[in-house]
């Protein structure tokens, strides 16, 4: 088995392992960042979803919760899940720091300003721009304001975007301010090596050090063992819970899985609005437990999330033109669990949607429909797997009757956290407010999964805030 040495070895290129990557290079540490998916540059990438899905995501997208009622998108990909994001900025609300604070997570919250100030500068982050905004979305927003609702345009890393819509199967143009457009090829330029199509198996831990990786490379499974001064797991909620879980470290470890997730209503209209063809994601509207983002999928992804079966769907989809979509996105408490499974031998997710959790979905699906019919929507068409529409507003309290079960209508998050809690107290946090996992002074974890509870916003800016944070502090350790 060949074996290298470095000082910092990060596990994982995604919002969290690129920024800390890119900070250990630039203060002249060797880095190599290891990543299990492929380094696919811009010019490698094209708006076929049929190809680019099952390259770019984990398990092709497929990854679902144990009780099968949720789907789950991550990235497995050189920039994580940022290379499929749509780049929302949003800065974690004023009571979560507070929270977690409580929870024995001591971030500084003058520090955490500043890495937010700095994330948001260096990757260009500002309001969406207006060229860029759907006919849908126009739509959506001047129904809210006509029910006297404040949509906020959302800000956005999305450099010279064209809008082409296709954000969630990379970025054909270059243009995204993901972590492989930016800190990847940042930390590359001072020196660090990213070892692509590279898997961590485990953490070999000797005398309560990380004293190395295991490493599988490629389709034929090459085996290596990585050695470093430092190791920072950055494999993103799930992942990195589970990666810690096969290397016998388990105090705590796995539990407080929390999510941003939702469900889409799908409104039709007598003409064309054409969503699909400009940025899917510009507006938001915060509401009482729920965020609504009005958005717009390429095609095929379209195909899945607009309901109904055989010949309902086809009419549907061949009215695509006439279809705009809105998402009601809450978070959900952390109450979710990586677990590894005995049968299958990887991790599974263990999380069912609390009756809280579905009761703010409908209050989030009841304002979208009242926005949509006061935008001038024919029929609505509900997210359950019977086809179910609603024909006018008189009508919205219907969906109380039927958004009732996850096995009934169709969930899913692209924002998992939590697994790998931050507290001080070590009865109850995995890593301490030090990044330190419990009792290993020289292992540390950086992204999503360190989160007590949802961030309850889309988590990049705050993953990488948190990043360029811990980055000192870690190094300050070595
Ligand atoms: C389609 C989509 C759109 C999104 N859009 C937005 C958005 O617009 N705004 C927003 O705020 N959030 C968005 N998100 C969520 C956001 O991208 C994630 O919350 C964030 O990237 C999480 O950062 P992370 O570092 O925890 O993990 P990730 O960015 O997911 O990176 C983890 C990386 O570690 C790798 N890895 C895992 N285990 C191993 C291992 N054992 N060995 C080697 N490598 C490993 C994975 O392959 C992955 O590349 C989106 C997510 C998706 C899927």
């Amino acid at each position: 088995m060949t074996s290298e040495t470095c000082d910092v070895c990060v596990i994982g290129s995604g919002a969290g392992g690129s920024v800390i990557a890119c900070r250990a290079a630039q203060a002249g540490r060797s880095v190599v960042v290891i990543e299990r998916g492929p380094y696919l540059r811009a010019a490698q990438m094209n708006d076929s979803e049929i190809e680019m899905i099952p390259r770019l995501y984990k398990d092709g997208g497929l990854h679902m919760n144990s009780g099968l009622d949720m789907f789950i998108l991550q990235g497995t990909c050189v920039g994580g899940s940022t290379t499929l994001s749509n780049m929302v900025m949003m800065r974690a609300p004023e009571a979560v720091l507070p929270a977690w604070r409580s929870f024995g997570a001591e971030l500084d919250p003058a520090a955490m300003a500043r890495s937010y100030d700095t994330i948001e500068r260096e990757l260009g982050t500002a309001e969406s721009d207006p060229t860029t905004h759907s006919g849908s979305t126009r739509r959506f927003v001047a129904g809210a304001r006509s029910l006297g609702l404040s949509p906020r345009r959302m800000r956005k890393a999305l450099g010279a975007c064209r809008g082409c819509g296709n954000c969630n199967i990379g970025c054909a143009f270059d243009t995204k301010r993901s972590a492989l457009a930016t800190y990847v090829p940042w930390a590359e330029r001072h020196g660090a090596r990213i070892l692509a199509d590279t898997e961590v198996d485990r953490i070999e831990i000797r005398r309560g050090r990380a004293a190395a990786v295991h490493v599988r490379t490629g389709h034929g499974g090459e085996r290596s063992r990585i050695v470093a001064k430092q190791f920072v797991v950055a494999g993103g909620a799930i992942n990195s819970s589970a990666l810690l879980l096969r290397s016998g470290i388990r105090k705590n470890v796995g539990s407080r899985v929390s999510f941003n997730a939702g469900s889409m209503m799908v409104a039709e209209f007598d003409e064309p609005l054409d969503g699909y063809d400009a940025d899917q994601m510009t507006w938001f509207l915060p509401g009482d437990g729920f965020i609504i983002e009005p958005t717009h999928n390429p095609l095929m992804s379209a195909a899945l999330t607009t309901p109904g079966w055989l010949d309902e769907h086809e009419r549907l989809m061949r009215r695509q033109r006439h279809l705009a979509y809105a998402g009601s996105l809450i978070s959900t408490g952390p109450t979710g669990r990586v677990v590894q499974s005995p049968f299958w031998g990887h991790e599974e997710t263990r999380f069912r949607a609390s009756p809280d959790d579905v009761a703010a979905l409908r209050r989030g699906l009841k304002v979208i429909s009242e926005v949509f019919f006061a935008a001038g929507a024919r029929r609505l068409i509900l997210p359950t797997h019977r086809f179910r529409t609603i024909e006018s507003a008189s009508a919205i309290d219907t969906i109380d009757e039927h958004v009732v079960s996850t096995r009934h209508f169709s969930f899913g998050s692209a924002h998992p956290q939590g697994g790998n809690a931050m507290s001080s107290d070590a009865s109850v946090g995995v890593v301490g407010s030090d990044f330190a996992v419990h009792g290993l002074e020289n292992l540390f974890v950086c992204d999503a999964s360190i989160f007590p509870s949802s961030v309850t916003v889309n988590p990049i800016s705050t993953v990488m805030a948190i990043a360029d944070y811990a980055a000192p502090r870690i190094l300050a350790r070595a």
